[in-house]
């Protein structure tokens, strides 16, 4: 807590800013740049070029009133951290600089350059940021919406609706079966589904009461995480601490009226499973919101915006970029990903208006920070490749605490003070650093 106080208190003094509400402007509704959407990766835009463009010609669309740092859902569901230090009004979070407009896109028509709104509105731009994220669908598991709306085992990190319902069920948890689901779909923070398997068994054994309870991950992915080196040590960890792991299990059914979860194998769809549960954490399978991937000019067939996966620019319109989790680029959808994203964007978007070429190449950065307990996490960085892409110099697929502390107290700070404001590129600069120029990318051994 003091940590965290002084972190804040560092880093608010060298970003101070006004904190006075930001009006919204009907009048003017064509500008240079539209960013639809005002969350990690929108914002972080949005706070960059609001620094060149008068507050007309930067609109920022985004319905929602909330803005939430999501990386932080995982301690909450945990007990370990509360719902309101991840919530912060949008007014205050967005650029003072821009105009934020509270509605949704629902029509992209990227040939007119403009933008379709819910309330009406169309607007139309110069240059387009798409960085709408990803949408949960519960609704896509029969019986589970039900399920979440009375009280019970039933609960999900992935939305502030759901998360403080995780820690309840952890508090209710004494005997029988304790199951953590990962979908068969995109999600974002691939590592989130399992960080909440490995604080519940911590959870237990504090408490005297992990040999009652039989915990098991079942994951739609073939693999229990797409880097070698960080699965091998999670493997280890899952061995250790008896999770059962169930690969290709895949959650297609929950009984809301008994605690019942039936489950399908992946790789033989006639077999299917029912099981009893104490506590059933799901991460619901998620999409790119309809309003974006019903617009074929723009989205891939999976509905994500088609970019160019280093340029971040997309395929057929030259001055239309994405960034964070609806981009087609087939990074792991994370915040660090974006954060590394947001300095490419703006720099290839920069010079696409200024009628000069492109150089800015994103590597395909990503990294989640693997809580394994409530004092310790193995941060997992990695590219494109998925190879390791380490930020510090030693080898970092260790359960520290350290970089527990990095993931509960430094790096929300840095999101809030930094990112936010447009001053934080992810940590490729104290990578060379630490690395003092050199590294090996491929063996990951650090010279
Ligand atoms: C439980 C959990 C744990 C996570 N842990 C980590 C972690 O440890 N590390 C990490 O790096 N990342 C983590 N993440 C992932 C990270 O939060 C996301 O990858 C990141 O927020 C993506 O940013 P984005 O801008 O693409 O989307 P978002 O931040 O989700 O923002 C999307 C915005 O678009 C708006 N929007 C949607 N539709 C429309 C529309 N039609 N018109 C206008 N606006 C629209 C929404 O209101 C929202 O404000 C975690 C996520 C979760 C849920």
């Amino acid at each position: 807590m003091f940590l965290n106080k002084c972190i804040d208190k560092t880093l608010a003094t060298l970003n101070r800013r006004c904190l006075s509400k930001t009006p919204i402007n009907f009048e003017s509704l064509s500008c240079k740049l539209l960013v639809v959407g005002g969350g990690t990766g929108g914002c972080s835009v949005a706070a960059k070029f609001s620094r060149h463009l008068k507050k007309n010609n930067l609109i920022v669309l985004d319905p929602s009133k909330n803005h939430y740092y999501q990386p932080l859902f995982t301690l909450i569901g945990a007990g370990a951290e509360k719902l309101e230090n991840a919530r912060r009004d949008m007014k205050d979070v967005l650029p003072q600089e821009c105009t934020w407009i509270e509605d949704e896109a629902i029509e992209y028509e990227p040939k007119k350059n403009t933008v379709r709104t819910s309330k009406g509105h169309v607007i139309e731009y110069d240059y387009l940021l798409v960085a709408v994220g990803l949408d949960l669908r519960f609704d896509k598991i029969p019986g589970l919406l039900a399920a979440l709306s009375k009280p019970g085992g039933v609960c999900s990190n992935y939305s502030p609706k759901y998360v403080n319902r995780t820690y309840q069920a952890l508090q209710k948890l004494q005997s029988g079966n304790a199951i953590f689901t990962f979908p068969n779909s995109p999600v974002k923070c691939p590592g989130a589904p399992q960080k909440i398997c490995y604080l519940t068994d911590h959870y237990l054994r504090k408490r005297g009461k992990r040999n009652n309870v039989s915990i098991s991950y079942n994951t739609s992915l073939a693999v229990i995480f797409g880097v070698k080196k960080y699965a091998d040590a999670l493997w280890k960890i899952c061995k250790e601490r008896n999770i059962q792991v169930n690969l290709r299990t895949n959650l297609i059914k929950v009984n809301p009226d008994r605690p019942e979860a039936t489950f399908e194998n992946l790789d033989k769809p006639e077999e299917k499973f029912t099981t009893e549960f104490s506590m059933l954490h799901v991460t619901p399978p998620m999409a790119t919101p309809e309003t974006l991937s019903k617009n074929k000019d723009i989205t891939n067939e999976t509905g994500f915006v088609e970019v160019d996966k280093n340029t971040m620019q997309h395929v057929r319109f030259p001055n239309i970029f994405t960034i964070g989790d609806c981009s087609s680029s087939p990074n792991s959808k994370t915040a660090a990903a974006a954060a590394a994203q947001s300095e490419v964007v703006y720099k290839n978007m920069l010079s696409v208006m200024k009628n000069k070429p492109i150089h800015e190449m994103y590597d395909g950065y990503a990294s989640c920070p693997l809580v394994t307990g409530y004092n310790k996490c193995i941060l997992a960085e990695f590219d494109y490749d998925l190879n390791p892409l380490e930020t510090f110099p030693f080898s970092q697929d260790k359960e520290l605490y350290s970089m527990y502390v990095l993931k509960k107290n430094v790096i929300p700070s840095i999101y809030w003070h930094l990112m936010m404001n447009g001053h934080w590129n992810g940590p490729a600069t104290f990578r060379k650093l630490m690395h003092l120029g050199f590294t090996d990318k491929k063996s990951n051994l650090h010279v």
